[in-house]
């Protein structure tokens, strides 16, 4: 599947917000976005005046780096969040925070998504004790995630649970640290999601 390889701090600088692609890094002084919070490139210092469209672009970019999508792939939730019944734009969130990937990394088992979806690729996953490594995997009420026997002691998903106390863990997830298990409650609402997303932006551009 198609990947962006380049500086992720780059996405961050470029849509003027912490969207914490970096896992830890992005706690400390060394966020780039916090030495240099403006747009890359030549001309980043400069003023920048975007046109409605322009403005609809990147709200479009911000969400869709945010959950590590390409464009098919994005627009394809946005084409299924048409669909099904409600407000397209909360739907559309709903949909993206129920990836597995987006589940692991809020659940805490993960650093970041970047490394949510490493997890889920590599098969350390299990979700209702089956193993699944199907990233974009939609999670459903009731389901529970949790951890191969032999990935419980990995030192990396020590530390992301440790670092998810920095972080809140949404309430429609309940993690049980001991066990190293998540159960989807319910399924999220808009309102569970607080990062700053304009959602409406999307659907503004993509009803063009
Ligand atoms: Fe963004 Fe994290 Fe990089 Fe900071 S460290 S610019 S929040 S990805």
């Amino acid at each position: 599947m198609a990947r962006y390889r380049e500086s992720v701090c780059r996405l961050c600088r470029r849509e003027n917000q912490k969207m914490f692609l970096k896992g830890d890094r992005c706690f400390t002084d060394k966020c780039s976005f916090e030495r240099r919070g403006y747009p890359p490139g030549q001309h980043g210092q400069g003023r920048i005046k975007f046109s409605e469209f322009g403005i609809q672009l990147r709200e479009k970019q911000k969400i869709k780096r945010m959950y590590g999508l390409m464009e098919k792939q994005f627009k394809s939730y946005f084409v299924e969040a048409e669909r099904v019944k409600g407000v397209t734009g909360a739907n559309l969130i709903s949909l993206l925070e129920r990836r597995l990937d987006n589940v692991v990394y809020r659940t805490g088992f993960a650093a970041s998504r970047a490394q949510a979806r490493q997890l889920v690729s590599h098969g350390h996953l299990l979700v209702n004790g089956k193993p699944l490594d199907i990233s974009s995997y939609l999670v459903k009420k009731g389901d529970v995630l949790s951890l191969t026997e032999g990935s419980k002691n990995k030192d990396f998903i020590r530390l992301a649970l440790e670092a998810v106390k920095r972080r809140e863990i949404p309430q429609w997830l309940e993690l049980s640290a001991e066990t190293h298990s998540s159960t989807v409650k319910d399924l999220p609402a808009r309102d569970d999601v607080t990062a700053p997303m304009e959602e409406r932006l999307v659907v503004e551009l993509y009803s063009k």
